[in-house]
């Protein structure tokens, strides 16, 4: 297994009305390429990281859209009012870390290294994604990586 980032980072909405601060080890890193995904990115997949609920402080208020997942889970997402940056995610079936989109911490985010493609089944051929990369048809089948 490979060593995850310890992150120490601070990161705001696109309108700087919510900031974030990351502070703690990474669990895991992919890219999704699921239909909700491509919605919200508005690209072929999303980019995140996941992080352990204390890791993750916010400041400012954020709304929330939750909707069931394919698992039958609830997800819910949570996004600046104003501007509708996506801040962060989270399923009820694993409510101790948060999922953030790396893409929040635009000019700081080297240390990304997604480790597989989920929902590959709906990845779009003209997204380019790294071949080498594992990709599995719908959800990670081991949670620990
Ligand atoms: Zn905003
Ligand atoms: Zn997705």
């Amino acid at each position: 297994m490979s060593t995850m980032p310890h992150l120490d980072l601070k990161a705001s909405c696109d309108c700087g009305a919510v900031t974030l601060s990351a502070i703690g080890t990474a669990i895991s890193m992919f890219q999704c390429a699921c239909l909700n995904c491509q919605k919200v990115s508005g690209s072929g997949h999303s980019s995140v990281v996941l992080l352990p609920n204390d890791a993750v402080r916010l400041v400012g208020a954020t709304k929330s859209t939750a909707r069931p997942a394919d698992s039958g889970a609830t997800f819910t997402r949570h996004f600046c009012p104003e501007c509708g940056t996506t801040l962060y995610a989270q399923s009820s079936r694993a409510p101790a870390f948060r999922i953030l989109p790396v893409g929040l911490f635009a000019g700081q985010n080297d240390w990304f290294a997604p480790n597989q493609l989920i929902f590959a089944r709906s990845h779009c051929a003209w997204d380019l994604v790294d071949d080498a990369l594992p990709r599995h048809d719908a959800y990670r089948p081991d949670k620990s990586t």
